[in-house]
């Protein structure tokens, strides 16, 4: 056995993940005044070249590659106790291995911004102090004259350790005399972490609905892996309880004073997920969201980092949050896109993560879902995972009927067909309320000219632009490009047209329609800021708006349960797209938007506008529901080689040349040693190739095990960085990826 003190005093090189694009590791010396070398997890600051970086702690080791005297010392520890603990230092170095990016991108993408740059981890307050020195003073005389400072001084003597608030109540202006003071070695301050005086809560606040008889044997399920790992797929139909039966899992977690990590989809984060777990619970809760400001989210991280939050609800990036005795993890509406990292960075899976974080942590995780990802439902049947299963909507409410309203047989108006009008009128007049989905925001997709057939084209993309009509925009929806809308054809003078709908449109045919019924819009271009989604959720939830008109965003989350029907608009795009997950996740938007009809004790109606109701997917969907979807998708994807039952990597490129995106990747593709069972597919250009003046294209390499694809990748990459490339190019590596654009 070593000697533990002796393994730490041999052990003084400090290994460092820094926020770099290189793939290692960086050797320090300790501080030069320090007894110990820091514990792996701790933040510090180090000289790197020129500059000044924060890194976290990777390991401390016996020897460096580099000679000692090349090493130099850290400047500054910034943690007393290490702000990733074991577990989630494992699950940050498996996440580097598993996407193959660097551990310090890693890291860093798991701090929030202000703990990247330094900001101490726990809260802290200057607290002030009389000096021996001062004490003296006072009970002299040679404060006589100076009135302020003798007062200041006597508040000191008397309450030691005020804090720079507490003296700020006290006196008008504190710090001119505090300085004299300090300058004459009478006082001094010091820094102190801020202990919150929160009294002891109880641990529930209110109480739900007695649980129906599924739900009580999912709660008994999970609660019964308690201290384990064990993977539950709940998958519930909009409206079964599941929240409810998070709440009682996390309540159980509580009471073994355990705490509870629970992801939710980036919208899907509502003022009513909140609320409901604030209303339900006595403790702490912690909320880490993207809608936060910097200064924010360090709050939150913090109540994470001191134990004081006792449940910690945030959207992707939680999944590093620094939740000490962790007893369970949810991941909620587990098949959303939003839980995968797809954009710039560190691309991960915060779903995966999340279960590989459950694994280690040895303690159950729920995903739950109205429509699972055919991942999900392949790792059930694999046998990996558990399924629990919500058939019945929760309280009164019925299933939604569903029907296909045929575009080709009934005359439009504005994109809605007359059945679809008719079914509202009945609705609205019963006092129902009405909910109408289109994936379009904006007035119209197009802008064409009545003449010359001109279209208002995207000059950096391969799109068109779309038409805001209120706002008088001309917009791309993929680069952000930003005109005036052209009242007549810039090409031949002619007048302009809009062709086909989005969701302004659709809000304003409605008005002409139900001109005494007021609508309520829900997009990207309504919700720009804080609490402008709270307002309209309210005024859906209030009945005060009758009709509901919105993108995915209406899908998500919301209870509205005097919502009777559900119009959706178009199904059609996504049908015949070259993406293979495209048919998931129309399914997944059509179960969705219809799961939002007839929540409350009135049943409710879907209908789904289509040119195409003989298509196999709608009827799958329509005859046998997600389930029978996904049977049939998932018998799709074996056949065809596609995950889950392969595994997917795509190397991405983009530059100001098709030609130079593409060479790049066929130098990388000829760089490959690729083992037995793996396909190369490309490179070939992205479906939308041209974006915001980039040219996109991939290669994607494909497997039937993860471990030799991985080996393969290790090799790979090195050599793929030493490639000489041009200066605009940019290139990513993106495993598992959710889109193949
Ligand atoms: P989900 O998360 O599956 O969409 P929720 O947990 O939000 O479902 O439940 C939908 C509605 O049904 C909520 O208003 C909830 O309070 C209610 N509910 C849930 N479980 C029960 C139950 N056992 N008895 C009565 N109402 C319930
Ligand atoms: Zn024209
Ligand atoms: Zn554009």
């Amino acid at each position: 056995m070593e000697n533990p003190e002796e393994s730490v005093l041999t052990r003084s090189i400090v290994r460092v993940a820094l926020d770099t694009p290189l793939r290692r590791l960086f050797d320090y010396l300790p501080a030069r005044d320090s007894v110990h070398a820091p514990q792996p997890g701790v933040r510090v600051r180090v000289p790197f070249g020129k500059q000044r970086l924060v890194g976290v702690v990777q390991s401390l080791a016996a020897s460096s590659d580099l000679p000692i005297e090349k090493l130099k010392p850290l400047l500054e520890v910034l943690d007393e106790e290490p702000v990733f603990d074991p577990g989630v230092m494992e699950l940050l170095e498996f996440a580097s291995h598993y996407y193959h990016h660097p551990l310090g991108e890693v890291m860093s993408a798991a701090l929030p911004k202000l703990a990247r740059e330094g900001a101490p981890a726990r809260a802290r307050v200057e607290r002030w102090y009389a000096t021996e020195a001062g004490l003296a003073a006072l009970a002299g005389d040679e404060l006589k004259r100076a009135r302020k400072q003798r007062a200041l001084l006597e508040a000191l003597r008397d309450e030691p350790g005020l804090s720079g608030d507490a003296l700020a109540e006290k006196f008008d202006d504190w710090r001119t005399p505090m300085r004299a003071l300090v300058a004459r070695d009478f006082t001094s301050s010091a820094e102190a972490p801020v202990v919150s005086a929160t009294p002891e809560q109880p641990l529930l606040r209110g109480t739900g609905p007695a649980l129906s008889p599924e739900q009580a044997s999912a709660v008994t399920a999970i609660d019964g892996a308690a201290g384990r790992f064990a993977p539950f797929l709940l998958h519930g139909i909009t409206g079964s309880g599941k929240t409810e039966v998070y709440l009682h899992a996390v309540e159980h977690a509580l009471r073994r004073a355990r705490r509870a990590l629970v992801l939710v989809p980036e919208i899907g984060l509502t003022p009513q997920l909140v609320g409901r777990f604030r209303e339900r619970f006595g403790v702490p809760v912690a909320v880490l969201h993207s809608g936060l400001t910097d200064a924010e989210r360090l709050a939150a991280w913090r109540e994470c980092v001191s134990g004081s939050a006792r449940i910690v609800l945030g959207t992707r990036s939680a999944v590093f949050a620094p939740v000490a005795d962790l007893g369970i993890v949810i991941v909620d509406e587990e098949h959303d896109a939003s839980f995968k990292q797809h954009e710039s960075g560190f691309r991960y899976s915060a779903r995966d993560l999340a279960v590989l974080r459950a694994q280690r942590a040895q303690v159950p995780i729920v995903l739950g879902s109205a429509t699972p990802a055919l991942e999900s439902l392949q790792n059930v049947a694999a046998g990996k995972f558990t399924r629990l299963s919500l058939p019945r909507r929760a309280g009164q409410a019925l299933p939604p009927r569903a029907a296909v309203i045929d575009l080709r047989e009934h005359a439009v108006r504005a994109g809605i067909a007359t059945p679809a009008v008719e079914a509202m009128q009945r609705h609205l007049s019963s006092d129902g309320q009405v909910l109408v989905y289109i994936n379009r925001r904006g007035y119209s997709p197009t802008l064409a000219c009545t003449a010359c057939g001109w279209i208002a084209p995207c000059r950096d993309c391969d799109a068109r632009l779309t038409v805001h009509l209120a706002a008088q925009r001309l917009r791309c929806h993929h680069c952000g490009a930003d005109a005036p809308l052209p009242a007549k054809c810039p090409q031949c003078g002619y007048a302009v047209r809009h062709v086909g709908q989005g969701t302004e449109r659709v809000e304003e045919t409605l008005a002409a329609l139900f001109p005494d019924k007021p609508i309520a819009r829900l997009d990207r271009d309504v919700v720009r800021k804080r609490g402008d989604l709270e307002s309209v959720v309210s005024r859906v939830a209030s009945g005060e708006a009758r009709i509901l008109v919105g993108t995915q965003m209406v899908t998500k989350g919301h209870d509205f349960p005097n919502v009777t029907l559900v119009v959706v608009l178009n199904a059609d795009q996504g049908l015949f797209s070259t993406d293979f997950r495209a048919p998931e996740r129309v399914a997944q938007t059509v179960v969705q938007v219809a799961g939002r009809a007839g929540r409350g004790e009135k049943p409710g109606e879907v209908l789904i506008q289509t040119e195409y109701p003989e298509h196999p997917l709608l009827r799958s969907l329509l005859e046998e529901g997600y389930d029978g979807f996904a049977r049939t998708a998932l018998e799709e994807r074996a056949a065809a080689g596609w995950p889950p039952f392969a595994h997917v990597v795509a190397l991405r490129a983009s530059a100001t040349t098709l030609e130079a995106a593409t060479s790049f990747l066929r130098a990388a593709r000829g760089l490959f040693r690729s083992p037995r069972g793996l396909k190369l597919l490309g490179p070939a250009p992205a479906a939308m190739a041209r974006r915001a003046g980039r040219y996109h294209a991939q290669l994607l390499l494909e497997a039937g095990e993860r471990a030799p694809l991985h080996r393969a990748l290790d090799a790979w990459l090195p050599q793929v960085e030493s490639l000489k490339t041009p200066r605009d190019l940019r290139w990513s590596l993106d495993v598992d990826p959710l889109d193949l654009f």
